[in-house]
């Protein structure tokens, strides 16, 4: 199994290169770069550079998309908006060298969930077939999620995954508010054809209607996510707490004691 732990979040594009040499020297091996408040790199030489560096440093890149997506909304024009940013994302990512584009499909609107399912599903593979035109090469990864008035059940990620030929991220933390169960073995279960695993996690506060917000992860909750983990894959885990580099640290001295 290769393990590769790292934060949500890169930080400004001009330290971006230090920013990953100093993650480098921590042990860390991934990075989600967040845009989820806009699409921030915009310059394609810096994203070539920081891909070429990252690359050097052995940290695997992926991309969070920006939180204004709904690819179920009412209105065409926000479809195609949302479209529109997740195609970015995934220009940014090739020059990047990022694996997955991470994104929240949408919502249900009190829609038949069958009829937003179906609504997503159109969305992604017109994506895709843009995609492919394009030769972008980041793999589109629905995530799933904690609210439970949001689209992203485990079971609707893993149709998609099945439907739309995309990838998935899978966040625990998620999955234990929309659930109040980690569901590991069921969850990893629903997806073990694929080779490699994009996983998020921290700690979480939730309540009826599912995720209230992330917190600090402790290390019995680290703990038992890398030993429900399997051990024939390529597994990434972006930690999200708001402590995510000490997280992630921890994680990492957790896993050489497992591994060592
Ligand atoms: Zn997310």
């Amino acid at each position: 199994m290769s393990l590769y732990f790292g934060p949500s979040g890169l930080g400004p594009t001009e330290n971006a290169i230090k920013t990953l040499e100093e993650f480098h020297k921590l042990g860390i091996k991934a990075c989600e770069i967040a845009f989820t408040r806009g699409i921030y790199i915009k310059e394609k030489k810096d994203a070539l550079e920081i891909g070429k560096k990252a690359k050097e440093l052995g940290i695997k890149l992926s991309i969070h998309a920006p939180y204004w997506i709904n690819l179920n909304s009412l209105e065409k024009e926000k479809i195609e908006q949302s479209k529109q940013r997740i195609l970015e994302c995934c220009k940014v990512g090739t020059y990047l060298g990022a694996y997955r584009v991470v994104f929240h499909a949408g919502f249900y609107l009190k829609m038949d969930k069958e009829k937003v399912y179906e609504n997503i599903k159109q969305a992604m593979l017109d994506i895709q077939k843009e995609i492919k035109a394009k030769g972008y090469t980041p793999k589109l990864a629905p995530e799933t999620m904690g609210k439970i008035n949001v689209f992203g059940s485990v079971e609707e990620i893993h149709k998609l995954y099945e439907e739309t030929n995309c990838e998935f991220c899978i966040d625990f933390a998620h999955v234990l508010a929309r659930y109040k169960d980690y569901r590991f073995k069921e969850t990893l279960e629903l997806f073990k054809k694929s080779k490699e695993l994009h996983i998020h996690f921290s700690g979480i506060e939730y309540g009826e209607k599912g995720e209230k917000n992330h917190k600090k992860t402790t290390k019995e909750e680290i703990q038992k996510l890398l030993s429900a983990l399997p051990k024939d894959k390529e597994i990434v885990i972006i930690n999200e707490s708001p402590d995510m580099i000490k997280d992630s640290i921890e994680g990492l001295k957790i896993i050489e004691k497992i591994y060592k």
